[in-house]
């Protein structure tokens, strides 16, 4: 069978399957997707919580593929850095990289309609809303849904793509089956979602185009900016201990918490203890494993390499995936075996990456962007923008370029030790220089 020829099944709607079903339905293949939640075209403009996510230079590369970058900017929010807020409300801004330079905060569900639509208007796309499946044959390429009357319908397909969240229905058929080595870690520390309500004329309550932190040591809030005038805000925080989400258990103790530790934020949130009480708390989870690949089903985004959301990588990832895909299917001229066999090759070692990355920027957001260490860290990264030929952050190269993750950190690792052995050798000159002179005058 050669390229756009076949069947596939897309499992999963979210961010990378509905987009890798536009790719899809593009090359010609007939798709079907299937997610488990209803018909978000069908539920309207939906009141209620936005959740967002800043999506970078990789997602919007991914989305560009297909002509909807524009159209997701066109529903998002710069920000070009952080805004901290010490404990005593102060604020700094430190920018993400040169002027022109920012991610993008767009709300989760208005991406997700966005890529549904898209994928829906190919006349070979078929979108199967409440239909998790119910039994999956990896090696035979089946899929079989139950319908509302209590029969089911197996369908056969050449691919069946995985992109069905962290806890992945089609990683657990792998699971069942002989060879797939999986590891789950969960952090210590969980997260709860809350709001900043815009102003009466619908304008945001703080600077609109950062990503707000309130660093604490050990945990933080964030806020990122949302196009209604809103902000909504994740509280990153121990769930057992102390001082932790098990702590906080009555409304009673909801405000007196926030303004002791975010003072500046608690009059911005008028429904702080009632968002506190009723909003779920959520886990944190990394998730490796290894093969993403079994008979006709391969895994793509959080099914196969979620990772904890502090470098905001995750959906960009998840979208990367994609492309990788996206090439492989060409390049392999259909060839499922070898496009599955290219993209794990091509892919895994960059997203093993990102999941170390991101672990490390939770210690950086929470503990390190509020010390003077790191704030000279960062003058000196400017400097060297300056002064070296070549020279990027790292931070830069994650987010505002397509460089692979693990060629970004080799590239960085060769950076700091250049200009360690440079740093080295100039301290030692001088020292030599300043010894010398000490010495004719002595
Ligand atoms: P999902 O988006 O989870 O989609 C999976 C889909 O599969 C869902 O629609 C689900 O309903 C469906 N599904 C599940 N099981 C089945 C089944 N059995 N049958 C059919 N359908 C099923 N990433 C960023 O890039 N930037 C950010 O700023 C960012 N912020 C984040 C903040 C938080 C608090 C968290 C938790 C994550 C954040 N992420 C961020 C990560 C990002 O959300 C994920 O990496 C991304 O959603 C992964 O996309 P996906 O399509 O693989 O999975």
């Amino acid at each position: 069978m050669s390229y756009g020829e076949g069947r596939v099944a897309v499992v999963g709607a979210g961010l990378a399957g509905s987009l890798m079903a536009v790719y899809l339905g593009r090359a010609g293949y007939a798709v079907d997707v299937f997610e488990k939640r209803p018909d978000p075209r069908s539920l309207g403009r939906q009141e209620g919580r936005s959740i967002n996510l800043a999506i970078s230079t990789r997602g919007l590369a991914a989305l560009g593929r297909v002509g909807l970058a524009d159209r997701v900017l066109g529903e998002a929010v710069q920000m070009r850095g952080r805004m901290m807020h010490s404990s005593r409300g102060k604020l700094s801004f430190q920018p993400y990289g040169s002027k022109d330079q920012a991610i993008n905060s767009v709300s989760r569900g208005r991406l997700n309609l966005i890529l549904i639509e898209a994928a829906a208007l190919f006349p070979n796309v078929t979108c199967y809303f409440d239909s998790a499946p119910s039994d999956c044959d990896i090696d035979a390429g089946t899929i079989t849904i139950k319908d509302e009357a209590g029969g089911s319908r197996t369908e056969t397909y050449d691919a069946i793509i995985a992109a069905d969240g962290a806890y992945s229905g089609i990683r657990r058929e792998m699971l069942r089956r002989f060879g797939l080595s999986f590891q789950q870690d969960y952090l210590e520390h969980g997260y709860k979602e809350l709001t900043i309500s815009p102003t009466e004329d619908g304008d945001h309550r703080m600077f609109k185009n950062a990503l707000h932190i309130w660093p604490r040591g050990g945990y933080m809030m964030i806020a990122l900016p949302n196009f209604d005038g809103s902000f909504t805000c994740t509280l990153f925080w121990p769930l057992k201990g102390l001082n932790s989400f098990a702590a906080i258990t009555t409304e009673a103790e909801v405000e007196p918490f926030f303004t002791e530790h975010f003072a500046d934020a608690v009059s911005l949130m008028p429904t702080l203890t009632a968002d506190y009480m009723s909003n779920p708390t959520s886990t944190l989870v990394t998730i490796r494993c290894w093969p993403w690949h079994m008979g006709k089903a391969v895994l793509m985004g959080d099914a196969c390499h979620a990772v904890v959301p502090f470098y905001g990588q995750g959906a960009n990832a998840a979208f990367e995936d994609c492309v990788v895909l996206d090439d492989c299917i060409k390049e392999c001229n259909g060839d499922w075996a070898e496009v599955f066999k290219e993209y794990v090759t091509r892919r895994k070692r960059h997203t093993d990456t990102l999941a170390d990355l991101a672990i490390g920027n939770f210690i950086e957001m929470r503990d390190r962007v509020a010390s003077s260490s790191f704030l000279i860290k960062k003058k000196v990264e400017k400097l060297l923008l300056g002064l070296v030929p070549g020279f990027v952050p790292l931070y830069s190269m994650i987010t505002f370029s397509t460089i692979p993750y693990a060629d970004a950190l080799a590239k960085s690792r060769r950076q700091n030790r250049i200009i360690g052995w440079t740093i080295l050798s100039v301290t030692v000159f001088l020292a030599f220089m300043f010894a010398a002179a000490f010495m004719r005058q002595s």
